[in-house]
């Protein structure tokens, strides 16, 4: 133990810096707000409430590709396709279960599509789990909802990477050519 510790220990500095804070503050303006009479709106990119995105012709942009159920921790994603008339992929259901939601965003960072996302909204509840399952139909509305067009296009512009929607290959991109002999 050095010199300065010793003295500090002697003398109980920390409490008095301690006691010289309460006193400081004991007569000043509380912080605490009055849920939910004052309430404080949340930021875009809080980790609220889930969403589907649409796009400009209020189209879903969720393609089915599987890669949010993939990275989920807590597995509360479901996705179920099947093939469509022209063999396109369909995604008949999208759901999260809230309940076992952790809120770590990694599904809207996966999405190469920006078609989940994290609504600033945050105040739900319900009497049943059925109120906090949330189905593709759901999903969508809480989109018109809670985010829309305009603040759906600020918010992935800023939180979700990569910024660009031009998913063509790049022209000197390695690519597997079964009719190509090395
Ligand atoms: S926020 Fe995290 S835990 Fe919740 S659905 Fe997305 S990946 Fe899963
Ligand atoms: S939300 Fe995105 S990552 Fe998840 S299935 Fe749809 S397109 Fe794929």
């Amino acid at each position: 133990m050095t010199v300065k510790q010793l003295i500090k220990r002697i003398f109980l500095i920390e409490i008095l810096k301690g006691m010289a804070l309460t006193l400081r503050t004991m007569f000043t303006k509380a912080v605490t707000r009055q849920y939910p009479e004052e309430k404080r709106e949340a930021m875009l990119g809080f980790r609220g409430l889930h969403a589907l995105s649409k796009d400009s012709s209020g189209n879903m942009k969720c393609v089915g590709c599987g890669l949010c159920v993939a990275i989920c921790p807590s597995k509360c994603i479901t996705v179920v396709t099947s093939a469509g008339v022209r063999h396109e992929k369909v995604v008949d259901r999208y759901e999260v279960d809230t309940l076992k939601c952790l809120f770590c965003a990694l599904c809207v960072e996966a999405c190469p599509y920006g078609a989940i996302v994290l609504t600033r909204h945050y105040e739900y509840s319900g009497y049943n789990k059925d109120d906090f399952y949330m189905t593709k139909e759901r999903l969508l509305e809480n989109y018109d909802k809670y985010m829309g067009e305009e603040e759906g296009r600020v918010y992935l512009e800023r939180f979700w990477k990569p910024r660009l929607e031009d998913f063509t290959t790049p022209e000197d991109q390695a690519v597997f050519d079964k009719g190509k002999k090395a």
